[in-house]
């Protein structure tokens, strides 16, 4: 089957269906708004807790509304009249927030158990939950040579300290919602996204972002050694925006998809050492690399196993990393001089 013949939202749904959209001044929920409008959808509630003017990006015509989704009648005002829900909302950012704030990363629990049951309640046809691979058992992710993760080795449980543990609690909770109460639930384990309109710098970022601004602020100060944090042998994939917001849409629409959780990433592995080469060769410079052993790591090596998403969807992300990171590099290059110049930026 080709990735084309997958149901989606434009093939399911009426262009007035109201769709919900939680985390939507964030990263990946501000990209699937946009995604949604671009084809047409005229009734989209984007929904975050930061004030608007902090939103990423703002598509126009969509309905924004600042509400902290940790609360519950936020949760009811939000999924009103909702045809389709997406909860996106999360406290959460790269390896050096998620190995410090963990009481802030299980609060998130809070979002989904509100937001799935208003969603519910207000009749919600489908209702879709970000996962991560930081769900899955971290004793699989010690060596940088790692296997890729397959759905099934999430259990027996050791996720990730905190963050990892309430993306789990909170499948459980939609898978729950679909076995008892047949609403149906749609849940993707997100690997490592980046792209432009993603954070790029203050301690939440990821590191395709942060290696990116590292190569920008080097040449812009003509410094010529770059920090990467731990030995940099440890190895991650990568997914491009584009992807994961078609990807969505096509777990969130398949029947053979309810309440199942389903790996969403890329599989092409690569260290941090050689990203860092890559991020380099997009800038055109190549800079003295520095380890500092202290700085937060995380597991040293994840991946994607990719066999069950061909295997349903016919497809996987495919954007290559060169392309993806090249956006993105430019788009943060952009920035970069935005701030310097005194405008507003995203980070
Ligand atoms: P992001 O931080 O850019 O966006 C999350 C948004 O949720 C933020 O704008 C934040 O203000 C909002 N939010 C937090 N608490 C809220 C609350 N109580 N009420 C309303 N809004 C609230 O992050 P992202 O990268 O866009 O991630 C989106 C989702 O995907 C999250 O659930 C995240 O855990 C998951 N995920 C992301 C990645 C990745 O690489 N970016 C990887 C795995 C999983």
């Amino acid at each position: 089957m080709a990735a084309k013949d997958n149901a989606k939202a434009s093939t399911v749904l009426n262009k007035d269906d109201l769709i919900v959209v939680g985390g939507a001044g964030g990263f990946i929920a501000g990209a699937l708004v946009r995604y949604f409008h671009d084809q047409g959808f005229t009734r989209i509630r984007a929904i975050d807790k930061k004030p608007l003017p902090e939103w990423y990006q703002r598509t126009p015509g969509v309905e924004c509304l600042c509400l902290d989704l940790s609360e519950e009648d936020n949760c009811k005002r939000a999924c009103e009249d909702a045809v389709e829900v997406y909860n996106l909302a999360a406290d959460m950012g790269g390896m050096g927030f998620i190995e410090r704030f963990r009481i802030e990363c299980l609060r998130s629990i809070l979002i989904n158990t509100h937001m799935v049951e208003a969603a519910y309640r207000a009749g919600a046809q489908r209702y879709f939950f970000s996962s991560s691979a930081c769900a899955y058992n971290t004793d699989l992710q010690k060596d940088p040579n790692v296997r890729a993760l397959k759905e099934s080795d999430a259990y027996p449980a050791m996720a990730e300290r905190g963050y990892g543990w309430e993306k789990l609690v909170s499948e459980m909770f939609c898978q729950e919602y679909w076995h008892e109460r047949g609403m149906k639930t749609a849940i993707a384990r997100f690997h490592n996204v980046y792209g432009p309109f993603g954070t790029w710098d203050g301690g939440r970022e990821k590191a395709p972002a942060a290696l990116c601004r590292k190569v920008i602020e080097c040449k812009d100060t003509g410094v010529d050694e770059v920090v990467i944090w731990g030995d940099g042998h440890q190895t991650r994939s990568f997914m491009y925006i584009d992807d994961c917001t078609l990807g969505i849409d096509m777990i969130m629409h398949s029947e053979d998809l309810i309440a199942v959780p389903i790996n969403l990433g890329s599989d092409y592995l690569i260290s941090i050492n050689d990203l860092m080469s890559l991020a380099e060769k997009i800038g055109g410079v190549t800079l003295k690399h520095k380890h500092d052993l202290d700085a937060p790591k995380g597991v040293a090596g994840r991946n994607s196993d990719n066999t069950f998403i061909q295997q349903v969807l016919g497809w996987a992300p495919d954007t290559t990393l060169e392309d993806g990171l090249t956006k993105t590099y430019q788009w943060i290059e952009q920035q970069y001089n935005d701030r310097k110049a005194g405008k507003r930026t995203v980070s």
